[in-house]
Parts: structure tokens; C-alpha cells; sequence
């Protein structure tokens, strides 16, 4: 047994088939000076060519595994125009007089060395992605096909060095039960693709195995604890059977509970709504039961495109997403990027803080018309379903009130087209600013509904950057300050008597439930993969018990006692489980 990374939750027990490395032969080929022009036509060609690759591997990925994941595909794409990466290569060509693929070789290991040596398991991650796009661009150059994955064959577990996000795209994932690579972690491109998948993945057994492994190998594969088993005996393959089992199971049962009401054991109810990016989200989120969308992350419409999506062009997805939910209610968030989401048509500053920076609501209200074409786009839909309209990052009542007027300025201009809207379209705020929080009392007067957005509450209210690997630790939803925070945000809703409800990933923990409960929050919006999951939580959990323990919570003065205290209260679900 072997311990590894488990970098993507489940189990699988199957044959290896091995990857071979991608590795080059790449002869130290030099030309004549009058040649070089060429050579730079050879070396743009196939990074077009490169580029046009990774743009269909980017729209296959939103596709079937969704917008959030195919956005690894933008870091490739960036790493195309890298100036630092692409001086390098033209450098070695232009001074060395060098073959465009042996400048590329070299600038890849050059990069790639250097990243390695960083003590950053971040920064060792993204070297795995200039390494996916220098081969790409090295495979166009030196003319070598894919390197493909067995077509018809039993399913298998996928075995390699490192696997790249675009290996993956290509792999028909019923086929591929699960995999190890010897390098990587849980923050890598392909453990984020793993988990959206569903296929169970351990990584980091490079320098744990006694001999490489073969195809062939028989192995079992256990991504929750990280543990690897090569040609394992057979009273592990035995219990190893039996889990498998037991999850595919509970994957059976689980989908069952999509048409039950979400209904403590004492009979306290909650709306468990999906948070979306796609109109093919909202659809996966429906059949997992949601009950709507609490969230639909608008900036995804605005991502992998020339220029900002027209007022036609949106009006057209909030439309089906409107008309989709069958009578539900979707809350369309406007847009929010900024921090660690850009834009490649919109030039954002360079900033050192970004999320401190020019993001969200505050871009919206300096480009006044880019914010009104989405508002029109949502106005218009709005009278094919029950759509609401959330204002991301709102720090000061001011920003409500000017995104009010400008609401009115869009409402005016439809008047003038004479296009019918919704009048009374809702108009909430997002409380994931600490200023909010604070000052949810004044908002409240301005505010339809409020939804606690924790991903950032928490990362304002501790000072924790939630991108940031090395403090990763620090970033505790259940400290005390974010409880005290959620608990201002959700008495000032209900004392101004307004709809709040959860849409961070908070809401996606079912250790949370406590504390919802203990507050009243009755309308969580998570990510349709854990929807199923959180209900079946709810519809095990006592609420007049849970109450107590989210009581107790407020109580306790550190995260690890809150945390102990949730842990307890899952397990008595668990254990009482019915
Ligand atoms: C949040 O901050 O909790 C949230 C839901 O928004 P996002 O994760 O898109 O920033
Ligand atoms: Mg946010």
C-alpha cells in the first residue's frame, strides 16, 4: 500500500494502461541566418495552430464538463502569448540560430526547471502547464501524432507521469475508472477536471513506488485516503469491491432523493437551489433536484470571447435559463470579474491587490453602459420566468442606490423600444464585503433579499487570500468572526423581514447545517454536484437537536472547537440515518 495525494474523492479497482511520457527527440538543429524568417513563420504557424487546438479543447470542456472548468484552458492560452515564455524562444532562435522546435524544447525545460525549484506546490503546478503547451507547440513542429488512449478496450485505471488537462479532454471518462500520476497534487488542472468527473485520482507516488508500473498491473485506487495498491492481495481487493460497491450505491440512492423534499426529520424544511454558470449547469443542477438557481455566475458569458456579449446575445441565456427552471426562481449575479478573473478584451489595471481592487460592482458602476446592456438583457427576460437580479461585492449603500438608478435609466430605454419587462423585478445584494455585514441593517432598506456570498466573507474578514496555497489553512469558514459576521448579515435580513439565503460554498458543507439551522437560514445555493448530498445531510439531521449545536457553535472561541463541535452533530446524523 502506498500513500499518496488523494486528489479526487471515490474509489476504483482495475488494470493499469500507462501512459507513455510525452518525451522528445529533439535533434540540436541550427540554420542559416537568411533562413530565420522562415524559421519565425514555421514557429508562428504552430502556435496558431496550437492555439485553435486548445480553443476546441476549451469549448468540448464547457460543454460536457462545464464553464467553470474549461477556464484551465485560458491559462494555456495565456502561456501561448506569454512575452517573458515567447521572447525566450525567439531569443534562442534569433541568437543561437536554432530550429524552432529546439528553442521551444529549451525554453520549456528553462521554465520548468526553474519552477520546480520553487518551493510553491502552486507554482510546481503551473510548470505542468507550460509543459502541456510547450509539447503541443513542439508536437506541431516536429510533425508527431497524439499520443492516444486505448479506444475499446475494459475500462482501466489511467496511469502517468503527470496528465495534463488536455490529455484528459480526450479520454471517454466511463472508460477510465480512475487514475495515479507519480507527480502533481490537489491543486493541479487535472485534479480539478478529476473531481469534476467524478474519477477517482491519486497523485504524488512518484518516489513512493518500489518499480514503475506497468499495463497490466492490477491496482486499486482510493482518492479519499490517498492510498495507491499494486497487484493488491485478495483480501483488499475483496473490501476494496465492497466499498466500490457501497459508493456506487449511494450514487444510486442519493439521485433517488432528486424528487424529495429537502425536510429535516422534525420537519423543518430548507430550498436547496444550484449555483450555475450555463444554461447546461441549470440543467445538471434541475436533475439533482434544485429548486432554481441561487446563483448564476454571469461571468462566464463575458469569458472566452473578442468582445462583451451583446444585449441580444444575453438576453437570449437568461431567457432559456428563465424559462428552464419551470417556475423557480433564478438569481442572476451581474458581472463579477476582477480578482483572479479577467477578461481578455477588457484591459483591467494591473493591480497589487486585485481582490482589494477594481472587481465587480465597482467596474459595473464606472462602465455604466456595459452594466446597463446586462441589465436591459435580464429586464427583457425577465418576463419569461421568475429571474432576480444580485449585485456582487457591494460595499456601501451608495453602490445600491447607483445601481438602482441605473436599473431605472435600462427600465426607461426599454419604455422607449416599447419592450415589455417585469416591473417589480427583484433587486438583492450580495453580503460577502465585511462592510456589508456591517452595515446590512442600511442595506436591508434598499435591498429585495440578501445572499451571504462566504467564499469572500471569508477571505475579507480574515485577511486570507482564498487563492493563496501557502495560507490555505488560515482560510476557516468556521472561525468565530465569520460566524459572528453570518449572524449580523442573516437578524438584519430578518429584522427588516427580506429573503437571505447562502450561496458560497459554505452552503455546499453539510457540517453546516447546524448553524443554518441555529439561524434560520432556510435557502442554501450550492454547486449542483453536492446538492444531493447536503439533502441527504438534511433529510437525516434533527433540527431541534441541530439548533442546540449551532447554538453551542456560537458559544466556542476557536475554529477547531466549532469545527469538533459540527463533527460531532454529523455523526449523530450518520449513525441515526435512515
Ligand atoms: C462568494 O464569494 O461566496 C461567491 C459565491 O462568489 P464567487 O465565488 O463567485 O466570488
Ligand atoms: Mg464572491
Amino acid at each position: 500500500m502506498i500513500q499518496g495525494i488523494g486528489a479526487a474523492a471515490g474509489v476504483a479497482i482495475g488494470k493499469a494502461f500507462v501512459l507513455p511520457a510525452w518525451e522528445w527527440d529533439v535533434p540540436d538543429r541550427r540554420m542559416d541566418k537568411v533562413d530565420l524568417a522562415a524559421e519565425f513563420e514555421r514557429l508562428y504557424e504552430g502556435i496558431r495552430t496550437s492555439r485553435t487546438e486548445i480553443e476546441v479543447m476549451k469549448n468540448e470542456v464547457k460543454e460536457t464538463v462545464g464553464a467553470e472548468e474549461s477556464s484551465i484552458f485560458d491559462a494555456h492560452l495565456a502561456i501561448l502569448e506569454d512575452p517573458v515564455f515567447m521572447s525566450e524562444i525567439r531569443g534562442i532562435i534569433e541568437r543561437q540560430y536554432k530550429a524552432a522546435e529546439v528553442a521551444v524544447k529549451e525554453a520549456i525545460d528553462h521554465f520548468v526547471t526553474m519552477f520546480d525549484l520553487l518551493d510553491d506546490e502552486y507554482m510546481k503546478e503551473r510548470a505542468l502547464d507550460i509543459k502541456d503547451v510547450g509539447n503541443r507547440l513542439l508536437k506541431h513542429l516536429l510533425g508527431t501524432p497524439d499520443i492516444t488512449l486505448p479506444a475499446d478496450t475494459q475500462p482501466y485505471i489511467l496511469v502517468a507521469r503527470e496528465l495534463s488537462p488536455s490529455q484528459l479532454v480526450h479520454m471517454n471518462p466511463n472508460n477510465v475508472l480512475g487514475m495515479v500520476t507519480m507527480a502533481g497534487g490537489k491543486t493541479s488542472h487535472s485534479a480539478i477536471m478529476a473531481r469534476a468527473l467524478g474519477i477517482p485520482l491519486v497523485s504524488g507516488v512518484e518516489h513512493k513506488l518500489a518499480e514503475p508500473l506497468k499495463t497490466g498491473d492490477l491496482l486499486i485506487v482510493d482518492g479519499d485516503a490517498g492510498l495507491l495498491y499494486v497487484e493488491p492481495d485478495q483480501e483488499a481487493v475483496d473490501r476494496y469491491t465492497e466499498v466500490a460497491e457501497g459508493l456506487r450505491k449511494r450514487k444510486e440512492q442519493l439521485q433517488l432523493l432528486a424528487a424529495v423534499e429537502a425536510v429535516t426529520k422534525d420537519g423543518v424544511q430548507f430550498r436547496l437551489a444550484g449555483n450555475i454558470s450555463s444554461v447546461k449547469d441549470l440543467e445538471q443542477a434541475l436533475k439533482n433536484g434544485a429548486e432554481g438557481a441561487g446563483l448564476f455566475r454571469t461571468e462566464f458569458l463575458y469569458m472566452d470571447r473578442a468582445t462583451f456579449p451583446s444585449e441580444e446575445e444575453q438576453f437570449e441565456i437568461y431567457r432559456q435559463v428563465a424559462e428552464k427552471a419551470g417556475g423557480h426562481s433564478v438569481v442572476i449575479r451581474t458581472l463579477d470579474i476582477g480578482g483572479d478573473k479577467q477578461l481578455e478584451y477588457f484591459a483591467l489595471p494591473e493591480e497589487d491587490n486585485p481582490f482589494l481592487g477594481y472587481r465587480a460592482i465597482r467596474i459595473s458602476l464606472d462602465s455604466k453602459e456595459i452594466f446597463k446592456t446586462q441589465l436591459k438583457a435580464i429586464l427583457r427576460a425577465s418576463m419569461y420566468g421568475h429571474l432576480k437580479i444580485m449585485l456582487p461585492m457591494i460595499s456601501s449603500l451608495e453602490e445600491v442606490r447607483q445601481a438602482k438608478e441605473i436599473l431605472s435609466e435600462a427600465k426607461r430605454e426599454l419604455d422607449e423600444r416599447s419592450i415589455a419587462y417585469n416591473d417589480h423585478i427583484e433587486i438583492g445584494v450580495m453580503i460577502e464585503v465585511p462592510a456589508a455585514a456591517a452595515i446590512a441593517d442600511l442595506l436591508a432598506g434598499e435591498a429585495d433579499f440578501f445572499s451571504i456570498g462566504t467564499n469572500d466573507l471569508v477571505q475579507y474578514v480574515l485577511a486570507v487570500d482564498r487563492m493563496n496555497e501557502t495560507i490555505a489553512h488560515l482560510y476557516q469558514p468556521f472561525h468565530p468572526a465569520v460566524l459572528r459576521m453570518l449572524r449580523q448579515a442573516v437578524s438584519a435580513a430578518q429584522d427588516a423581514g427580506i429573503p437571505v439565503s447562502v450561496c458560497g460554498e459554505l452552503a455546499g458543507d453539510e457540517k453546516a447545517i447546524p448553524i443554518w439551522l441555529h439561524l434560520g437560514v432556510r435557502d442554501l445555493s450550492m454547486s449542483p454536484q453536492v446538492l444531493l448530498r447536503v439533502k441527504h445531510r438534511i433529510l437525516n439531521a434533527e433540527a431541534s437537536t441541530g439548533k442546540e449545536a449551532g447554538a453551542a457553535c456560537y458559544r466556542l472561541a476557536t475554529a477547531a472547537d466549532i469545527d469538533a463541535e459540527l463533527t460531532r452533530f454529523a455523526e449523530t446524523c450518520i449513525l441515526q440515518k435512515r
